[in-house]
């Protein structure tokens, strides 16, 4: 390996990084100048672009890299699986630093400043499903559609199975990640399973920095994140519990239908491949099945998000509590209080009347991702200009 090929590589690095953190810092301007007193859903609403130019910065500049790679390499031969990866982890960290300094305007909750190195963590440890994807559009899409590619895939989704029906939280268990939570809890999560007839086994808790509980419906378990434990207060943790309780009492057939969307993000994972041996017929019908397949998986989602409110509002002694704490977690995390259609939750505006209570604050056009996706393919451009341009630099 030559030393301009090793510079080469750390010069992809240095650019990656520079450009995505200088992106998200920028991106979020409007956001760091809201004015004293925003409403904080409005703070969610700005916050949006930011969190959709992550993924795609992400999926472009290896997708860019991929296509218009310069030196040390050229369009004839793509770059090795192991320089994208680094590049991707060095996107990653880029994402850290730039949602970092996205969070720093003085509007921002204090649960918030944490939120995306958390959720990065817990979604790829409890939802492997994404980084498995990843993985297999890492795998295999040198080689193109071949044999060998199908076997990967479908070992991908023998293993994603497993861990998608349970595993992924014994194993947490099993590591300590997720203890017991305190005796109170449990009792009041035994009280409430009770009266619903749901099969809870445990009450866990998760130290994270984000306010939100996960029921784990095929080993019966529910997750309480640590910060919604010091965040809500009694009441409105028992209508959460609820909630998640309400999950539990899904079918099984209704906890199958949950994983439908596994084909489909296997069938994304394959799409790189087939693109790079030239089948274009099979790129469109990876993609048809993935996004047929999201939008059931979303819609089914949804349904169930209703029916679980349903369970949760049952729950309330005093009236309000429930659709107080769904408040608390949407702002706590900035998550914004009106999604598009076609989203796996509900908008908040919908739980919130849903569970008897008129919102104090009002309905926002949904943040769209055009700003977002614009921003990240400009990084990803970016990206390009001043790799190509520091090797020139560094090359005298
Ligand atoms: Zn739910």
């Amino acid at each position: 390996m030559s030393d301009d090929y090793i510079q080469g590589i750390g010069l992809s690095l240095l650019s990656s990084f520079l450009t995505t953190a200088l992106a998200l810092g920028l991106l979020s301007i409007p956001l760091r100048r809201l004015p004293e007193g925003t409403h904080w859903s409005m703070a969610a609403k700005e916050f949006a672009p930011v969190r959709t130019a992550q993924t795609f910065i992400l999926v472009w500049s290896v997708l860019f890299m991929w296509i218009f790679s310069s030196e040390p390499r050229d369009f004839e031969s793509p770059p090795e699986t192991w320089q994208l990866f680094l590049v991707s982890c060095s996107i990653v960290a880029g994402c850290l630093v730039g949602s970092r300094v996205a969070l720093l305007g003085g509007e921002i909750p204090k649960t918030a400043r944490n939120w995306k190195s958390c959720m990065l963590l817990i979604k790829w440890v409890l939802f492997p499903a994404v980084p498995a994807t990843l993985l297999l559009m890492l795998l295999t899409w040198r080689q193109g559609l071949d044999w060998r590619a199908l076997v990967i895939a479908a070992a991908m989704l023998a293993l994603l199975l497993p861990l998608c029906t349970g595993t992924s939280v014994v194993l947490l268990k099993w590591l300590r990640i997720l203890k017991p939570a305190p005796g109170n809890i449990q009792q009041a999560g035994r009280r409430l399973a009770e009266r619903e007839g749901a099969p809870l086994k445990s009450v866990l808790t998760m130290k994270l920095g984000i306010v939100n509980a996960f029921a784990s419906v095929w080993t019966g378990d529910l997750i309480l994140t640590s910060s919604a434990l010091s965040v809500l207060n009694e009441e409105e943790i028992n209508c959460v519990m609820a909630h998640e309780i309400g999950h539990l009492n899904e079918s099984r057939l209704m906890r199958w239908r949950r994983l439908i969307i596994l084909p489909g993000l296997i069938s994304m994972g394959l799409m790189p491949a087939a693109a790079s041996s030239g089948q274009t017929m099979a790129v469109f019908g990876f993609v048809a099945v993935y996004i047929v397949l999201r939008s059931l998986a979303h819609h089914h989602h949804n349904r169930m998000e209703v029916q679980a409110d349903a369970a949760a509002v049952r729950s309330q002694i005093s009236e309000g509590v429930y659709a107080r704490a769904l408040e608390k977690i949407h702002a706590a995390g900035l998550i914004p209080a009106d999604f598009a259609a076609g989203h796996p939750y509900p908008s908040l505006h919908d739980r919130m009347i849903s569970a008897g209570v008129r919102p104090d604050f009002p309905r926002l056009v949904p943040a769209s991702h055009r700003r977002g996706v614009f921003a990240a393919l400009a990084a990803s451009a970016a990206f390009l200009v001043l790799w190509r341009f520091l090797i020139l630099v560094a090359g005298g």
